[in-house]
């Protein structure tokens, strides 16, 4: 099963019918491009009475079955990955031997991705690829332009993929932020063009397409994580998702203004702040202390962020819940601020720690339960869903990024929208978006694989 030069097609391998370990193929003209390569959030875990998590003995990283196009790798033209959530970057050090294509990808992307791929020996074998917005790169048949977008994470970007048979626009995870804070904003003009140019097929973001209205903005976060911290008389610490740098930043702001100092709590957190660093995108004024001078500072000096908001074990704020933190020890009057909101699945386990951290007479508050908004989302709302729909005017919608039941939601929307037709799938089927718009059900065999003991195994 090869396209050929009349043919434009997608087939997703992992991310369309679930949010979690995305793996897109474009196939045009004997060849196959890739876009992202993400590991997926492990299946909720069962919380037990003591607060433990037992995974039910399956492997806690897991990513979709490449076998479909490592069997062709000889027509693998390259992988992009377009921003560095885990959901799209994670899996490149356990899949890469696989493939071994050249990556293309952002400057911060590229820099959490070669600190995964140190961790694997693999980082003089895997050729990258920096590429900024704007930028155009010729790979095998496709002509890929790097699009500015926003999301929850520094350098995300869209893809204009352009082929003689028809040109594709692939959204990424974005949102609509006018105020993002860290790195490049959007321009509505970039995506007016596009429709000038002709796009046969719009391949979107579907997480949020079941919420009305339009996402938060990072810059209105301040003011309520402000008002959640000022009046706490002991440590503040705060859990959010290490990788949203513009929240970081937030958090730099509000301990400037109530006389604390801030520290990072979790392996993942102090990467991802040297990734930023490296890339260019962290505010030279946010300053950080140690991490182990937390401990010794007057209670109310202290603003730590920890990793842990769902409830993960071996995270910094699970190991404070538990007493076995090796810097910060809580006390009755610390607060715990959830900046982040639960991944569903994870409710059970974020409920039980939250249990163990009153139960030591910390306060809590959780994005839920906050009087102003202390989180926004990193995905579309319905109003920003449509926007994108009008600027664009694809021939086809391809919902993808999301469950059934929010991929409906979306492609009614975007008939709302005036979009002609779309295309609802399913990994392992077939989009045909030339030369005639229809689907192949399960051309592709899907699977999950795991990493277990140094080695890929396949999930069950
Ligand atoms: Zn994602
Ligand atoms: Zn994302």
């Amino acid at each position: 099963m090869t396209p050929d030069h009349n043919d434009l097609w997608f087939l997703p391998l992992g991310g369309t019918g679930e949010i979690g370990m995305n793996l897109n193929l474009y196939g045009h003209d004997g060849q196959w491009l890739m876009v992202d390569c993400g590991v997926t959030f492990p299946r909720p875990g069962r919380v037990v009475a003591d607060g433990t998590v037992h995974q039910r003995g399956e492997p806690p990283v897991q990513m979709a079955d490449p076998a479909f196009i490592a069997d062709r790798r000889d027509q693998l033209a390259g992988l992009i990955i377009t921003h560095a959530h885990e959901d799209h970057v994670g899996a490149v050090p356990y899949l890469w031997p696989l493939l071994q294509c050249p990556v293309y990808t952002s400057r911060f992307t590229a820099e959490i991705l070669r600190r995964k791929l140190a961790e694997f020996d693999l980082l003089h074998r895997v050729p990258i690829h920096v590429v900024d917005v704007e930028e155009r790169r010729t790979i095998g048949p496709f002509q890929v332009e790097w699009l500015a977008l926003t999301h929850s994470i520094p350098d995300p970007s869209a893809l204009m993929i352009r082929t003689p048979a028809g040109n594709l626009f692939h959204s990424g995870d974005w949102k609509l932020d006018d105020e993002p804070l860290v790195g490049h904003g959007y321009t509505p003009g970039t995506f007016k063009a596009l429709a000038d140019e002709g796009v046969a097929a719009m391949v979107c973001d579907s997480t949020n397409a079941t919420v009305a209205g339009h996402s938060t903005s990072e810059s209105v976060l301040e003011k309520g994580l402000l008002a959640a911290t000022q009046d706490a008389p002991g440590r503040v610490i705060v859990a959010c998702f290490g990788s949203n740098i513009a929240r970081l930043h937030t958090l730099a702001n509000v301990a400037r203004a109530t006389g604390r100092y801030m520290g990072l709590l979790g392996r993942s957190l102090i990467n991802m702040s040297g990734a930023a660093k490296a890339a260019g995108v962290w505010n030279a004024d946010d300053h950080l202390i140690n991490p182990a001078h937390l401990g010794y500072l007057p209670r109310e000096e202290v603003l730590a962020v920890a990793t842990g908001s769902q409830g993960e074990p071996r995270t910094a704020l699970r190991r404070m819940a538990m007493s076995t933190h090796p810097d910060v020890e809580l006390e009755p009057g610390d607060r715990v601020i959830f900046s982040a909101r639960a991944i569903p699945g994870n409710e059970e386990a974020i409920d039980a720690l939250i249990t163990s951290l009153k139960e030591q007479g910390v306060e809590v508050i959780t994005a839920e339960a906050a009087d102003l908004p202390i989180h926004a989302s990193g995905h579309p709302a319905q109003d920003e869903l449509r926007a994108m729909y009008q600027w664009v005017q694809p021939e086809v919608a391809i919902p993808v990024h999301g469950e059934a039941e929010h991929m409906d939601v979306h492609a009614g929307l975007a008939r709302d929208c005036g979009v002609p037709k779309s295309l609802l799938g399913r990994n392992g089927d077939l989009f045909m978006i030339r030369p005639v718009p229809g689907m192949r059900r399960q051309v592709a065999e899907v699977g999950r694989l795991g990493w277990e003991k140094g080695e890929l195994v396949r999930v069950v």
